[in-house]
């Protein structure tokens, strides 16, 4: 984020962080997903939320769920589905910073365990300032109603 520390002139890196995260994050979702599961072929659903700082572009959210649906249709892994689509916002929007979290539950482990209901298998991926900035991932978590949790 060279832009911000240039400009930013006597603020302190915390106060910057702080200006960046009230100024210029944009969060989307729940986008809801239905796919199967690679390793098991069992359904797993759940829910995508992406946030993102732009640098010249914003997606919309109808491309954002085109996105989400590129990469849920048939067969994936929930790990890779955050990764797919943070380096692909990467790629298309060159961004700040992207974070995806998805919330999934996964069938094949409601089906081996003795619940009635899975408990939900929680990912994030961070991308650029996300990676060096708790207090925009604490924001991002926060509209993602995760509460103050970093991880
Ligand atoms: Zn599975």
């Amino acid at each position: 984020m060279k832009a911000i520390q240039n400009s930013s002139g006597s603020l302190t890196p915390s106060a910057a962080a702080d200006l960046t995260a009230r100024l210029s994050q944009i969060i989307e979702g729940p986008i809801p997903f239905a796919s199967l599961c690679e390793h098991h072929a069992f359904p797993f659903y759940g829910r995508v939320y992406i946030g993102y700082i732009p640098h010249e572009h914003i997606f919309g959210l109808s491309k954002l769920v085109r996105l989400v649906r590129l990469y849920t249709r048939r067969f994936a892994v929930q790990e890779r589905i955050g990764r797919q689509i943070a380096d692909t916002m990467v790629e298309i929007l060159q961004p700040h910073a992207v974070a995806v979290y998805v919330t999934a539950r996964h069938m094949c482990i409601q089906m081996r365990g003795v619940r009635a209901v899975a408990p939900h298998t929680r990912t994030t991926v961070w991308r650029g300032e996300y990676e060096r900035n708790r207090a925009l991932r604490a924001e991002f978590l926060a509209a993602c109603g995760v509460g103050q949790r970093t991880a």
